[in-house]
Parts: C-alpha cells; sequence; structure tokens
C-alpha cells in the first residue's frame, strides 16, 4: 500500500481501474465506459508515451534514468476527452505519440521508478477532483489499490496483435507485417509484465475479462454489470 495519502480518491469519487496488455481493448472499452458514465477518462500510457517522444525530441536517451525522472517531472501533460487528445508542454501530441517507436520508448521509460513515481502523482492528482475511469498497468496495483472498480483485461496474443494491425492500417497506407507486430507486442508485454518497478500484473482483487472473440459491446456491458456489482449503492451511475 503506497504511503502517499493521495492513494485514495475523495470517498464521493469513484476510480474504475482496467489494466492489462497491449492490445486487450482497454482503450476503446474505458473510453466508451467513460461516456456512458459520464466519467473522465484517463489514458496512463499515452503520459508515458509523452515523456518518451519528449525525450526522444530531446535527444537524451531511453535508458537515462536521471534526466528521464527530470523530464517526467517537469513535463506537462493534459489529457482532453471528447475528442480525446493529448497535450505535452502545450503543444498537441495525440499523433506524435503512436509512432510505433514512441511504443516501444514509452515501455522503456516506464520502466524507471523515477519516471513511474513522477507519472504517479499526476495521476492521482487527476482523479482528485472527478469520478475516472484510468486505463494502464498498474492502475489497480499500486496507483489506486483502494479502486472501487478492477478489471483486467486480456486476449489471445494474435487477437491482440490483429486488432494492433487494424489500428495501424486505420492511420497509415502501409502498417508492418503481422509477424513484426506480434514480435512488438510480445516484446512490450514480456518488458511490462518482467520489470522490477510496478510489473504488468493482476491485482488479486481485479475481476478477469478475457475479450477473445468478444465484440466491444459484449466487453462493454461485462464490464458495466461489475461496475454495477462492485459499487453498492450506485448512486453515481448512470
Ligand atoms: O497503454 P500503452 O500501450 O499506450 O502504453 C505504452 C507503454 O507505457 C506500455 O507498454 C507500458 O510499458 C507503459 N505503461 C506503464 N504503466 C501504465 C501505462 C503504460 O508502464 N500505467
Amino acid at each position: 500500500m503506497p504511503e502517499n495519502s493521495t492513494a485514495k480518491a475523495s470517498p464521493r469519487r469513484v476510480v474504475i481501474a482496467i489494466d492489462g496488455p497491449a492490445g486487450a481493448g482497454k482503450s476503446t472499452v474505458a473510453k466508451r465506459l467513460a461516456a456512458r458514465l459520464g466519467f473522465l477518462y484517463i489514458d496512463t500510457g499515452a503520459m508515458y508515451r509523452a515523456v518518451a517522444l519528449w525525450a526522444q525530441r530531446a535527444g537524451i536517451s531511453w535508458d537515462n534514468p536521471q534526466a528521464l525522472e527530470e523530464l517526467a517531472l517537469a513535463a506537462d501533460i493534459q489529457l482532453e476527452s471528447d475528442p480525446t487528445r493529448v497535450f505535452l508542454n502545450g503543444e498537441e501530441v495525440t499523433e506524435a505519440i503512436r509512432e510505433p517507436g514512441i511504443s516501444q520508448g514509452a515501455s522503456k521509460v516506464s520502466a524507471l521508478g523515477g519516471v513511474r513515481r513522477a507519472l504517479v502523482d499526476k495521476q492521482r492528482e487527476m482523479a482528485q477532483s472527478a469520478s475516472v475511469v484510468m486505463e494502464g498497468r498498474d492502475i489497480g496495483t499500486v496507483v489506486f489499490p483502494d479502486a472501487a472498480v478492477k478489471i483486467f483485461l486480456d486476449a489471445d496474443p494474435k487477437e491482440r496483435a490483429g486488432r494492433r494491425m487494424l489500428e495501424l492500417r486505420a492511420k497509415a497506407a502501409s502498417a508492418p507485417p503481422a509477424g513484426e507486430v506480434l514480435r512488438e507486442i510480445r516484446e512490450r508485454d514480456d518488458r511490462d509484465r518482467n520489470r522490477a518497478e510496478s510489473p504488468l500484473v493482476q491485482a488479486p482483487d481485479a475481476e478477469l475479462v478475457d475479450t477473445t472473440g468478444l465484440s466491444i459491446e459484449e466487453v462493454e456491458e461485462t464490464i458495466l454489470k461489475i461496475v454495477r456489482a462492485r459499487t453498492s449503492n450506485g448512486s453515481e451511475m448512470h
């Protein structure tokens, strides 16, 4: 349990934590859920991506812990919903942070304890004034161990790579070959699961939802049922 007292959101606020590996469907379902419930949607992966992007632009290696911690502390990261937009130090970087190279960079900088502490503080602050659907790798284990609802989304690696392919194709005329996308996802998952700092792991009290073969509507309904069951008085739920 973190010592930081800000780990608890205000009692009237609800935190829905969604964790899981790349391509499990977290962003799509978290966005829809947030819109449906009137909650803020927070994509914590975008924050690690923003730090990796800033480092790349500043010529700082993704393996330099001290310089990266300073960047993470100094970074002004703003997340907007509807439409989802990401701003780094006042500049929109929504598309720039989705470049394939930045995925690997985010995975590298997120293994550094100093970077994680800086961004976790920012994430806790974001949930101070609103109910949130927050997605990432450590939301239910580290950022909000007291979250009212914890979901661990997973899916077969081939299906996750297939979804990532569709995303990449939607953005660019040519996407890398399927084998390359699968390898990239596996590499990133391995690093995320095996790092010393806040590894990707299912919280003991998180509900596992395997999205293999499920439509987005089915995933959303499954999660909504869990949300309703876990928020017993339900007064904030629509
Ligand atoms: O979610 P997304 O794939 O955009 O995240 C990019 C990378 O950021 C992940 O591969 C992971 O290494 C890192 N990350 C993390 N903790 C989070 C969110 C993302 O370590 N809460």
